[in-house]
């Protein structure tokens, strides 16, 4: 089995209310030997979206570290417990250098053991929201994204891993899914029931922005750093984690190797979600250890 879940989420995160204690309790339970907390940090989050979120996806680091010692002392013979951060890299360009020196400042005060890096918001607004997609087709609003994670993944002395490369085809709005739906010639699929989510399950192809994916994923390779397999894709049931099973392939193609796991659990019985599915496809495409951090530094861990 996977015994690390490195991506979760506890009440240090806007958009989670999970005691740090029972993600602990709930992760011996599931038989881990060890989890990272992960929690949100995303600076300069753009405010409307902070408003209707109920939070602006940011935390107190001091409290933080304070609470999260406790509980690894308190757990230390039971349970491996590291502390993370998932920061939210910017591209635009008004915002970049004081999100990179925010971050900075961050790394060089904490003494962080693994940092995912994920693109959440881009033009201003967290395309989670459905005005980012007005006018565009699922495409148009995906290629943005995979061009602003492909500027991203440049700042790579800031993290460990790349989050959820693929995790917007969830996000697509019903509109955005039409129109690309009828570009594509399958209007037809619309009327089979409920759109959400539909392009992630039914359209979505990661051949559609493979130059885009290449140049991340040679990026992350000639880097040394991570691609995360997170497996919140399987639990909104598109039938996949992400990123998509193509892309993993590539990037063992592109001779990429380093594999981050979590679950992006925003409560503790979502702690390895489905991580049997993904150890499955990993050993099925040829990989042979996943990776764990500590103080920033990879440890393989055999895939079994
Ligand atoms: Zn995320
Ligand atoms: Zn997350």
């Amino acid at each position: 089995m996977i015994l690390y879940d490195v991506h979760l989420h506890s009440r240090f995160s806007t958009d989670s209310r999970e005691e740090p204690e029972n993600i602990a309790e709930t992760a011996i339970s599931k038989g881990l030997r060890g989890i990272c907390f992960t929690d949100h940090m995303d600076l300069y989050f753009p405010e409307e979206c902070s408003k209707k979120s109920g939070g602006d996806f940011t935390f107190d680091l001091d409290g933080y570290f304070e609470e999260l010692d406790e509980l690894k002392a308190k757990y230390r013979n039971r349970l491996d417990i590291r502390i993370g951060m998932e920061i939210g890299l910017r591209n635009e360009t008004e915002l970049k250098s004081k999100v990179v020196s925010g971050y900075e400042e961050m790394l060089n005060k904490y003494p962080f053991d693994f940092i995912i890096g994920s693109t959440h918001c881009l033009e201003n607004i967290d395309p989670y929201w459905e005005e980012y997609w007005y006018g565009r087709t699922a495409e148009e609003g995906l290629d943005r994204y995979f061009d602003a994670i492909d500027q991203n993944v440049s700042d790579s002395c800031l993290f460990d891993t790349v989050g959820h490369l693929d995790y917007l085809v969830r996000y697509v709005s019903e509109e955005a899914c039409l129109r690309s739906a009828e570009a594509k010639g399958l209007a037809g699929i619309c009327h089979s029931g409920s759109l959400k989510r539909l392009y992630g399950r039914e359209i979505y192809t990661p051949a559609d922005f493979s130059d885009r994916i290449d140049s991340i994923l040679k990026k992350i390779i000639d880097d040394g750093k991570a691609l995360e397999i997170n497996s919140a894709g399987l639990k909104y049931g598109l039938g996949f984690a992400h990123p998509k099973e193509e892309i993993l392939k590539r990037y063992r193609e592109l001779g990429g190797e380093l594999i981050t796991i979590g679950s992006d659990a925003h409560i503790a019985e979502h702690l390895a979600y489905d991580f049997d599915t993904v150890r499955e496809m990993l050993i099925y495409l040829g990989y042979k250890y996943y990776f764990i951090y500590n103080e920033r530094k990879s440890e393989g861990i055999t895939l079994q």
